[in-house]
């Protein structure tokens, strides 16, 4: 049987490799280090953790990466078994001893049967007759195979930084205070003139508003991401720096806009939402790309006028990071539109974090080998975690009704705006309220998950029912 060629041994290629191999396919994976390195990588093992060495929650009940890592267990992902192994102390969190997770992963892969491990850099796409091949080399995927990705993909396709707005759940805005309007009631291209939910600041609250974001605590670049500003992508608290007007003329600018609740007072600026899934969970703060720390973001944010009780699904960001235009170019197995047999995993897909990274291996690994098998697999339903994310990076983005065209899809870690909605009105009889009704709404969406997934793979519908 042919191989599969995977390129890049981090976290979403050794998933994938793993995922294959187990399926009885053959995989060659091409990992350049050591023969040459990143600006972030220290060591030559697979799946090195690049920074913090914790996978975030491992509360599958009521957190979202938790419930990936409970399907990913399910999946028999080699990640979390060897992340299982290699655990320390760190409350809920599932930290590791990165050593010797890296080291586990990687001697469970070279010791593997159909695994051949080749240590060298891939300067280009793949030659023809790899028929079945994976690129996972992730944020800093080594330049020469980057301007061959963006030289096939287009030039707008292939993304070199981030430039990421915060994004918060809906329904933790305060319509109350907050409106629909697009700007000049504006009617685009399935739009209703309603687009955007827009934030009323007077003239206190703006000043005091670009005084916070002036003190605010900022992360500095590291010195080989270099400082990627450009027009059109400037940080808020970099304009805010420019001047006290700078921002009010920019993406808080009040114009065409008028207050529903207070027809009668012209805000002073404002802050505009655009919706940012198909299911309009998720709203993200235009233009608000930002180097704050995420603390700050928190209690800044907060301040606006409607985000007073805002939870954040993301926080702002920008960083070096290679990533394609998923939506438009993968199909929702993650293979490229344009070439049968050529799929991306990791975080060049525009996942986030090292469990989504690896969780996007483990599918594009099950995908390829399917596809090898000839026995096509279906994509895992909406309702789970890895459906959820497939869905963010492959399809469920969607544009501006009133700026057709505008490129606007940024890494996103899992949460549970990605999912469809729930309801969890009652427990025991019981009208739930605010926080117990949210974590209600949690604990329903896990549950219909986990159920959901293990039907995808074909398991019992639990552990218990599978003793009985
Ligand atoms: P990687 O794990 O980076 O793996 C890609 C592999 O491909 C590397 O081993 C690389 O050597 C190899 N490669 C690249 N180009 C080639 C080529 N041409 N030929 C052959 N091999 C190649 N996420 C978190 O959850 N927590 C964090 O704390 C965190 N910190 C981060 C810090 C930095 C500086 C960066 C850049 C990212 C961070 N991330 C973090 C985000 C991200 O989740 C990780 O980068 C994660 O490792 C991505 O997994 P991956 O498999 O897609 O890529």
């Amino acid at each position: 049987m042919n191989p599969i060629h995977i390129v890049g041994g981090g976290l979403a290629g050794s998933e994938a490799a793993w995922q294959a191999a187990q399926a009885g396919v053959p995989v060659v994976l091409h990992e350049m280090r050591p023969v040459r390195g990143t600006d972030a990588h220290k060591t030559e093992g697979l799946a090195e953790l690049v920074c913090s060495n914790s996978f975030r929650s491992d509360d599958a009940e009521t957190n979202a990466v938790g419930l990936l890592h409970a399907e990913m267990r399910l999946a028999n992902s080699l990640v979390m078994a060897c992340g299982d192994d290699h655990q320390v102390p760190a409350g809920s969190a599932l930290a590791v001893d990165r050593d010797g997770f890296s080291q586990a992963v990687t001697a469970k892969l070279q010791a593997h049967p159909l695994i051949t491990i080749m240590r060298e850099e891939i300067t280009g796409l793949p030659p023809a007759d790899w028929d079945q091949v994976i690129i996972a080399t992730g944020p800093l995927t080594a330049p020469s195979l980057a301007a061959a990705i963006a030289q096939a993909t287009g030039s707008d396709a292939l993304a070199f930084f981030d430039a990421i707005a915060p994004i918060v759940h809906f329904d933790t805005i305060d319509m109350n205070v907050a409106w629909f309007q697009s700007r000049y009631d504006k009617v685009g291209p399935g739009g209703n003139g309603k687009d955007y939910i827009n934030c009323p600041l007077d003239r206190a609250q703006y000043d005091a508003f670009v005084q916070a974001l002036v003190d605010g605590e900022k992360t500095e670049f590291k010195e080989w991401e270099g400082t990627p500003y450009f027009d059109g992508c400037l940080p808020i608290e970099v304009m805010a720096e420019r001047g006290p007007e700078t921002l009010r003329h920019g993406p808080m600018k009040p114009m065409g806009l008028t207050n529903e609740h207070d027809p009668a007072v012209k805000p002073y600026a404002v802050v505009q939402l655009r919706q940012d899934n198909a299911l309009g969970t998720l709203y993200n703060m235009v233009g608000f790309q930002t180097k704050l720390k995420y603390a700050a973001q928190v209690e800044i944010f907060r301040t606006i006028p409607g985000l007073q009780n805002a939870d954040f699904a993301r926080l702002g960001g920008l960083h070096r990071n290679t990533y394609l235009n998923s939506p438009t170019l993968l199909d929702g197995s993650l293979q490229l539109k344009s070439r049968q047999g050529l799929r991306f995993a990791g975080q060049i897909t525009g996942c986030e974090g090292y469990v989504e990274s690896a969780a996007m291996g483990l599918l594009a690994g099950r995908f390829a080998a399917a596809a090898r098998h000839g026995t096509p697999l279906a994509l895992p339903p909406e309702t789970t975690a890895f459906g959820a994310l497939l869905g963010h990076i492959t399809g469920g983005h969607i544009v501006s009704a009133d700026e057709p065209g505008k490129r606007s899809f940024q890494p996103m870690n899992v949460n549970f705006g990605l999912f469809p909605p729930i309801e969890a009105q009652k427990l025991n009889g019981k009208r739930l309220r605010g926080k117990e009704k949210a974590v209600a709404k949690k604990k329903a969406m896990t549950a219909r998950a986990l159920a959901d997934f293990r039907q995808w793979l074909g398991l019992p519908a639990s552990d218990a029912k599978a003793a009985e």
